[in-house]
């Protein structure tokens, strides 16, 4: 493919001004005079989805237009993740589909970032392998996308550029957000915790949080556009601003949001179950924007998994966060995420997180079979579990949670609850929905106007994963 040719057309100065940036970009109108067009397909966390937000703000900036499908891009972005073997594979498979695709339109250019790409290994083995990827950069070096853009229009080669580590924030990034009522705001970036099978630590680097003058401006921003709810974004938000060195804590920061006129809710997530405490529910609890809904992954209900994961804390002292919790905020929800199939998990450490299930009886819970990481502590443990019996345990397990959740919805019928409306059902264009702030879902007739406001909906029948209501009279 002759990419200087192409180039010649495109390059042109850009005033972009984050930290970092480049100070050329590209001109994005084609020889048609059509914008030219992005396709990012991200894949993971909300943490992705939110990066696949600033590649997408920087293609804006540059010109560029979202296209509505893949066949109609010039620029495909593939936002990886590295979280489970299977994430992988699906990567894998789009890249080498892709090879077609370059082969019948050489001037498409083809990047692939984020979790997987940040793996030094997994990185070289795309560009060895599939050669028709242009671009490959990690997680530490989003804010130098133009500049790296720029740079694979201009080479023949794949421009590959990965940082071992964040060197610093970069504020000041574009993002474009999709929605226009609820907003994520990244407060941390990576992780010191170091769980044994996870990999975050190693692709998206040590905790930095951001400044809190930095974040507060953000969210009035948002405010100013009309969006009415945002969720604080971290790895683990509960230790943000342990590194800035201020004394400035989450509890601090959400008192700090608390006072923004114009903001409806604030959610965030994920919380550390070892750093939630005791000031921090009673801040939730004399707060009226904080919602009452607490995530808080347990992943085992047995200490002794819970040490070979390297959680940090015991099913005691977990117990002791829920109840401190419900002592204050009785109508709280309280949900979880569960690794079934630790290796080494015994039928009685399995009995164990089926025991804390029940005790706690969280409103919802997402479970996952254990699924081995390279490079990860735990990928090399002795008793790794066979995959019938991991997944005849996430069956028994997720049996007995669809009932709890079922049996906690049926308390709310006929009772009244507070929703943001959030749009029409997909499912079902003719009935809105939206969510309580516990975080459940509520279906309910009702007319467009009322899309981006909170109102009372009386719940008339109850599911497992969702609520049926009618709107009741303000
Ligand atoms: S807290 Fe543990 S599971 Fe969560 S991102 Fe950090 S290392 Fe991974």
């Amino acid at each position: 493919m002759d990419k200087t040719e192409i180039n010649k057309k495109r390059i042109s100065s850009h005033k972009n001004t984050a930290s970092g940036a480049a100070e050329q970009s590209l001109e994005c109108p084609d020889a048609s005079g059509d914008s030219r067009k992005f396709y990012i397909q991200t894949f993971g966390c909300q943490m992705n989805v939110h990066d696949s937000e600033i590649l997408a703000g920087f293609l804006e900036d540059l010109g560029f237009q979202e296209a509505a499908g893949v066949e109609e891009t010039d620029i495909l972005i593939l936002n990886t993740c590295a979280i489970r073997q299977k994430a992988e594979e699906k990567v894998f498979g789009m890249i080498g589909k892709l090879k077609k695709m370059k082969r019948e339109n050489p001037q498409l250019i083809i990047g692939v970032c984020g979790c997987m790409a940040q793996q030094e290994g997994t990185a070289k083995r795309i560009k060895s392998r599939h050669p028709h990827v242009d671009l490959i950069f990690g997680t530490h070096n989003l804010h130098r996308f133009p500049h790296l853009l720029k740079e694979a229009e201009e080479s023949r080669e794949t421009v590959l550029d990965i940082w071992p580590e964040g060197k610093e924030v970069v504020e000041g990034l574009p993002i474009s957000r999709k929605e226009g009522i609820k907003a994520w705001v990244t407060i941390t970036y990576g992780c010191n915790n170091f769980c044994s099978y996870c990999v975050v630590p190693y692709v998206r680097g040590r905790e930095q949080s951001r400044e809190m003058s930095n974040i507060v401006k953000e969210v009035k921003d948002l405010v100013l556009k009309g969006y009415k709810e945002v969720t604080l974004l971290g790895q683990n938000v509960n230790s943000y601003g342990k590194d800035l060195d201020n004394g400035i804590t989450f509890a601090r920061l959400l008192e700090k949001l608390e006072g923004i006129e114009g903001l409806g809710r604030i959610r965030y997530m994920t919380s550390h179950p070892r750093d939630f405490t005791r000031e921090l529910t009673r801040v939730i609890y004399h707060s009226e924007k904080v919602c009452e809904h607490f995530h808080l992954p347990i992943q085992s209900g047995s200490n002794n998994i819970l040490k070979k994961m390297n959680r940090s804390y015991t099913r005691e002292h977990y117990l002791e966060v829920v109840s401190f919790i419900r002592e204050l905020i009785p109508e709280a929800s309280i949900t979880t995420d569960f690794i079934v199939g630790f290796p080494g998990e015994t039928h009685e450490d399995f009995l164990d997180t089926l025991d804390i299930l029940e005790r706690v009886r969280f409103d919802t819970s997402y479970s996952f079979i254990y699924s081995p990481r390279k490079g990860t502590m735990a990928a090399d443990m002795p008793g790794q579990i066979p995959l019938k019996e991991k997944k005849e345990r996430l069956n028994w397990l997720n049996e007995i949670q669809n009932s709890i959740s079922r049996e906690i919805n049926e308390t709310l019928r006929g009772k009244s609850v507070e929703v943001l409306v959030e749009g029409f059902s997909r499912e079902k264009p003719s009935v809105l929905t939206g969510r309580t702030r516990t975080n459940k879902l509520v279906n309910f007739p009702g007319k467009e106007e009322m899309i981006g406001k909170i109102i009372p909906v009386k719940i008339i029948d109850v599911k497992t994963w969702s609520l049926n209501g009618e709107v009741l009279e303000a």
